[in-house]
């Protein structure tokens, strides 16, 4: 057990680690599944775990030393794939249950990866750019070894960004002499980035969307919309979301929470927070919305379409049932914890769960993979066109399952996942 992260205005509460989440989702899945102690044995527990300290040089000639992590869960599918995450609070236990996740994750949307996931403890707000690339080239070239396009590929996540793909990229190839943009994924389109990679994540969560409001029968068009977190995830979601006719009544950021029923105005927010180094900090005292006292009440609003794009823990039982959402879709990884999901279920909320939903991330950074091994760059059509059929492929399979075994979707989407990694990890065999 140990304290998640506390919101302003908010006492935090016990609550499980994301690790023990992660594995209790597992258990719900392989006990309506009947695997085997072998079975479990051959795919739970993550392969390789990396814990390092890096020591980087200060603007001020001082050495400071971070400590970071790289998690393996698994490379039964495929070489390990998963963001990178820069944040004050990341802990070993995140990171196993982030890399758990992606196994799932690249399983449910059926990519040829497995899982990882890696974070550096620090607050990057308080670095200067370049005790930012020195940290981000330190971390790259202590786990280089461990990483390459065929065993472990990251991307961006929390707080790390296309430029901090560049400088690993960057790192990485010098060190072996010759170009290999496929290390990683998320990159500028100038080192071998994808036309739509930027927007994957909502872009996807957005086809799960449809495929949710359609099996609803309901209809986005008019549908009120609130989103929790306003970075990469949350407000490109705002931004796709808008054309379609949804009412974005509510967006927060680690500033604060900002409503507006009247809906706000989703160009003005973009336009805001890239002026104003990605924060949504002053849009109320520029009339555009007004500021919520307790910003975790966003999740409470009484709209159609809740969207969690901010860090996990965010729904929990101390907060479950005054969430009204008709339908969650969980742009960020675990927003909602088992017991959060339990009260959920029961009140008939649809949750479109993490593992599906924010899947479109890492379906584009496969096809940006492809595209770095082929040495051939498509159209932003064609890559959307992917993403789109992949995306809606999934849900279907997701929805199928959780129809014929009679579960929530979160459920669902594991049994789909464990399934396909139990039969590869199956005919593979164990090595020695
Ligand atoms: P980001 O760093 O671009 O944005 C994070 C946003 O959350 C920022 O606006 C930040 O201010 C806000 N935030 C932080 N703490 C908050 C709090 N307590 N309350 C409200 N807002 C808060 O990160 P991102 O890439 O958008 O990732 C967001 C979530 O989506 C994470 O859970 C991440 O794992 C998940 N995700 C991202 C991708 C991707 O491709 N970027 C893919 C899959 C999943």
């Amino acid at each position: 057990m140990r304290n998640p992260r506390g919101t302003k205005g908010v006492t935090p509460v016990m609550t499980m680690s994301a690790y023990e989440n992660a594995l209790r989702q597992f258990g719900a899945a392989v006990e309506v599944l009947g695997l085997t102690a072998n079975q479990v044995a051959m795919i739970k527990d993550p392969r390789k775990v990396i814990h390092v300290n890096l020591p980087v040089r200060m603007d001020d000639g001082s050495i400071q030393v971070f400590e970071a992590f790289r998690v393996q869960h698994s490379v039964a599918r495929g070489p390990a794939k998963g963001g990178i995450r820069f944040h004050q609070d990341v802990s070993l236990d995140e990171v196993k249950a982030l890399a758990f996740w992606m196994t799932m994750k690249c399983a449910v949307v059926n990519v040829p990866f497995g899982g990882g996931k890696g974070g550096v403890v620090v607050d990057p707000s308080t670095l200067s750019l370049g005790e930012l690339e020195r940290l981000s080239r330190r971390y790259f070239a202590e786990l280089a070894a461990d990483l390459g396009p065929d065993q472990d590929i990251p991307a961006p996540d929390v707080n790390t960004n296309p430029q901090i793909m560049a400088w690993f990229m960057d790192t990485y190839s010098m060190r072996e002499r010759k170009y290999i943009p496929g290390v990683v994924t998320g990159k500028p389109l100038e080192v071998g980035g994808s036309l739509g990679r930027v927007q994957a994540t909502a872009q996807g969560m957005v086809y799960t969307l449809e495929e949710a409001a359609k099996h609803l029968k309901m209809d986005l068009n008019g549908a009120s919309v609130a989103i929790q977190g306003f970075g990469n995830a949350g407000s490109n979601s705002a931004r796709l979301l808008a054309p379609k006719g949804a009412r974005v009544v509510a967006v927060s950021d680690v500033t604060g929470a900002y409503r507006n029923d009247k809906g706000i105005d989703v160009e003005t927010a973009l336009e805001w927070v890239a002026s104003h180094k990605g924060r949504l900090e002053g849009f109320d005292d520029a009339g555009h919305a007004e500021k919520m006292d307790d910003p975790m009440e966003l999740l409470e609003l009484d709209v159609d379409i809740l969207i969690p794009a901010a860090l996990e823990n965010q729904i929990t039982q101390r907060n479950a049932g005054a969430v009204k959402a008709r339908i969650i879709a969980e742009c960020a990884n675990g927003p909602v914890t088992p017991e959060a999901d339990e009260l959920l279920n029961e009140r008939g909320a649809f949750i479109i769960p993490d593992i599906l939903c924010n899947a479109g991330g890492v379906t584009v950074s496969y096809l940006e993979w492809v595209q770095n091994r082929t040495g051939y760059y498509w159209t932003e059509e064609r890559v959307l066109s992917d993403l789109d059929r992949n995306m809606r492929e999934a849900f279907r399979d997701v929805l199928q399952a959780s129809l014929d075994h009679e579960v929530p979707m979160r459920v669902a989407a594991f049994i789909v996942a464990i399934e396909r990694v139990t039969r590869t990890a199956e005919a593979r065999g164990l090595y020695a």
